[in-house]
């Protein structure tokens, strides 16, 4: 999945003659799009509709730190619930989901990081961290094996 620096998303469509799955309009203006193993076709409004909804569960509408930009291999971790936090690293101009660790990876792991700083949005807390080496900075996953 691929999330800019806003923290919207960028979804992967391309024309199509086939009817919209929302609402039945049919073509020949829908759009095919793609997003990891799912795909659909959707009608222009549909698909805006879907994307804006997408974007707030995302938590795009929760601001970043004040003053911070982000770079090339900075990353946040987003608490999704209790003991759960998501991993983001900024790769190709993009944020991109790496994985999910615990509230102890982050304590352990990702507290080892230069701290930028943290927000409070509707979906959790998020913190940024910069890595030292920020584009050589490859975070794996603590202790066990990636589970996909
Ligand atoms: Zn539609």
């Amino acid at each position: 999945m691929n999330i800019d620096d806003q923290g919207r998303l960028h979804l992967q469509v391309r024309p199509s003659t086939q009817a919209c799955d929302e609402c039945g309009n049919p073509g020949p203006e829908n759009r095919e799009w793609q997003l990891m193993d799912g795909r659909g076709v959707l009608c222009r409004s549909c698909l805006s509709r879907w994307i804006e909804k997408t974007n707030k569960q995302l938590g795009a509408i929760d601001p970043a730190p004040k003053g911070y930009k982000a770079q090339a291999g900075d990353i946040y971790v987003q608490e999704v619930r209790p003991n759960q936090w998501n991993l983001y690293q900024f790769i190709d101009h993009a944020w991109q989901y790496l994985f999910t660790i615990s509230q102890a990876e982050v304590d352990t792991y990702i507290s080892q990081l230069q701290s930028i700083g943290e927000t409070d949005g509707s979906l959790g807390k998020r913190r940024y961290y910069r890595p030292f080496h920020p584009v050589l900075y490859r975070p794996r996953r603590p202790g066990r094996r990636a589970r996909h």
